[in-house]
Protein backbone atom coordinates (compact mmCIF):
# COMPACT_ATOMS: atom_id res chain seq x y z
CA UNK A 1 0.00 0.00 0.00
CA UNK A 2 1.39 3.05 -1.18
CA UNK A 3 0.02 6.60 -1.49
CA UNK A 4 -3.63 7.27 -0.77
CA UNK A 5 -5.99 10.10 -2.38
CA UNK A 6 -8.61 11.42 0.29
CA UNK A 7 -11.72 14.10 0.29
CA UNK A 8 -10.25 17.13 -0.83
CA UNK A 9 -10.53 15.63 -4.42
CA UNK A 10 -13.89 15.58 -4.29
CA UNK A 11 -14.64 18.34 -5.74
CA UNK A 12 -11.94 18.84 -7.42
CA UNK A 13 -10.90 16.13 -9.41
CA UNK A 14 -8.32 18.25 -11.78
CA UNK A 15 -6.03 15.38 -12.83
CA UNK A 16 -2.94 17.19 -11.76
CA UNK A 17 -1.54 14.32 -9.98
CA UNK A 18 -2.29 11.77 -13.32
CA UNK A 19 -0.34 14.60 -15.27
CA UNK A 20 2.90 13.52 -13.30
CA UNK A 21 2.62 10.15 -12.24
CA UNK A 22 5.67 7.84 -13.84
CA UNK A 23 3.94 4.56 -13.62
CA UNK A 24 0.10 5.73 -14.78
CA UNK A 25 -1.43 4.23 -11.54
CA UNK A 26 -3.61 6.92 -10.68
CA UNK A 27 -7.34 6.07 -12.56
CA UNK A 28 -9.55 7.31 -13.52
CA UNK A 29 -7.95 8.89 -16.20
CA UNK A 30 -9.84 12.01 -18.06
CA UNK A 31 -9.23 9.71 -21.33
CA UNK A 32 -11.29 6.48 -19.07
CA UNK A 33 -15.07 5.89 -19.38
CA UNK A 34 -15.28 6.10 -15.84
CA UNK A 35 -14.02 9.55 -15.75
CA UNK A 36 -17.46 11.36 -15.77
CA UNK A 37 -18.80 9.22 -12.97
CA UNK A 38 -16.42 8.81 -10.49
CA UNK A 39 -16.63 11.41 -7.18
CA UNK A 40 -13.09 11.47 -7.22
CA UNK A 41 -9.18 9.93 -8.27
CA UNK A 42 -7.76 6.72 -6.88
CA UNK A 43 -4.26 5.42 -6.66
CA UNK A 44 -3.58 1.62 -7.28
CA UNK A 45 -1.63 0.76 -4.12
CA UNK A 46 0.38 -2.35 -5.92
CA UNK A 47 1.15 0.42 -8.73
CA UNK A 48 2.76 3.27 -7.15
CA UNK A 49 6.01 3.35 -6.61
CA UNK A 50 6.11 5.79 -3.85
CA UNK A 51 7.75 8.49 -5.93
CA UNK A 52 6.33 11.33 -4.08
CA UNK A 53 5.68 13.74 -7.16
CA UNK A 54 1.73 13.73 -7.21
CA UNK A 55 1.70 15.57 -3.77
CA UNK A 56 2.91 18.95 -4.69
CA UNK A 57 0.84 18.46 -7.70
CA UNK A 58 -2.34 18.28 -5.96
CA UNK A 59 -3.46 22.14 -5.38
CA UNK A 60 -6.20 20.91 -2.33
CA UNK A 61 -3.57 18.93 -0.60
CA UNK A 62 -5.68 15.64 -1.30
CA UNK A 63 -2.51 13.28 -1.61
CA UNK A 64 -1.40 11.63 1.76
CA UNK A 65 2.05 9.46 1.71
CA UNK A 66 0.90 6.15 3.18
CA UNK A 67 -1.58 4.92 5.04
CA UNK A 68 -0.13 5.35 8.14
CA UNK A 69 0.05 9.27 7.83
CA UNK A 70 -3.80 9.36 6.42
CA UNK A 71 -5.57 10.87 9.22
CA UNK A 72 -8.44 8.97 11.32
CA UNK A 73 -11.16 11.09 9.51
CA UNK A 74 -9.91 9.45 5.99
CA UNK A 75 -9.05 5.54 7.02
CA UNK A 76 -12.25 5.02 5.11
CA UNK A 77 -10.79 6.20 2.17
CA UNK A 78 -7.07 3.89 1.92
CA UNK A 79 -9.90 1.07 1.19
CA UNK A 80 -11.69 3.09 -1.72
CA UNK A 81 -8.14 3.43 -3.34
CA UNK A 82 -7.01 -0.23 -2.76
CA UNK A 83 -10.68 -1.33 -4.35
CA UNK A 84 -10.83 0.54 -7.65
CA UNK A 85 -10.12 -0.98 -10.63
CA UNK A 86 -10.03 0.81 -13.82
CA UNK A 87 -12.25 -1.30 -16.63
CA UNK A 88 -14.40 -3.13 -13.95
CA UNK A 89 -17.54 -1.89 -13.18
CA UNK A 90 -18.13 -4.28 -9.81
CA UNK A 91 -14.81 -2.61 -8.59
CA UNK A 92 -15.34 0.81 -9.67
CA UNK A 93 -18.94 1.02 -7.89
CA UNK A 94 -17.38 -1.03 -4.80
CA UNK A 95 -15.31 1.88 -4.51
CA UNK A 96 -17.38 4.68 -5.73
CA UNK A 97 -19.58 3.34 -2.40
CA UNK A 98 -17.25 3.72 -0.21
CA UNK A 99 -16.74 7.56 -1.14
CA UNK A 100 -20.51 7.91 -0.68
CA UNK A 101 -20.69 6.20 2.75
CA UNK A 102 -17.25 8.85 3.81
CA UNK A 103 -19.52 11.92 2.12
CA UNK A 104 -22.25 10.64 4.25
CA UNK A 105 -20.85 10.17 7.42
CA UNK A 106 -18.74 13.67 6.96
CA UNK A 107 -20.87 16.09 6.21
CA UNK A 108 -18.84 18.07 8.68
CA UNK A 109 -15.56 18.22 6.04
CA UNK A 110 -17.71 17.79 2.78
CA UNK A 111 -19.57 21.56 4.46
CA UNK A 112 -15.72 22.78 4.00
CA UNK A 113 -14.46 24.19 0.80
CA UNK A 114 -12.06 21.13 -0.87
CA UNK A 115 -9.07 23.55 -0.72
CA UNK A 116 -9.26 23.80 3.17
CA UNK A 117 -10.25 20.07 3.35
CA UNK A 118 -6.84 19.01 4.28
CA UNK A 119 -6.17 21.94 6.95
CA UNK A 120 -9.98 20.29 8.90
CA UNK A 121 -8.18 16.71 8.46
CA UNK A 122 -6.10 17.68 11.69
CA UNK A 123 -9.18 19.20 13.91
S1 LIG B 1 3.71 8.55 -5.42
FE1 LIG B 1 4.48 8.57 -7.56
S2 LIG B 1 3.92 6.57 -8.37
FE2 LIG B 1 2.68 6.89 -6.52
S3 LIG B 1 0.76 7.79 -7.25
FE3 LIG B 1 2.11 9.48 -6.69
S4 LIG B 1 3.13 10.04 -8.61
FE4 LIG B 1 2.25 7.99 -8.92
S1 LIG C 1 -4.28 16.43 -8.07
FE1 LIG C 1 -5.39 16.17 -6.14
S2 LIG C 1 -7.44 17.03 -6.51
FE2 LIG C 1 -6.43 16.74 -8.49
S3 LIG C 1 -7.19 14.74 -9.15
FE3 LIG C 1 -5.23 14.39 -8.12
S4 LIG C 1 -5.76 13.98 -5.97
FE4 LIG C 1 -7.56 14.84 -6.97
Amino acid sequence: MAFVITDPCIGTKDSACVDVCPVDCIHPRKDEPEFAATTMLYIHPDECIDCGACVPACPVAAIYDSPESTPASQKDLIDANSTYRAGDPALVSQAESIVKAHIESHADLMGVAPAERAAAHAK
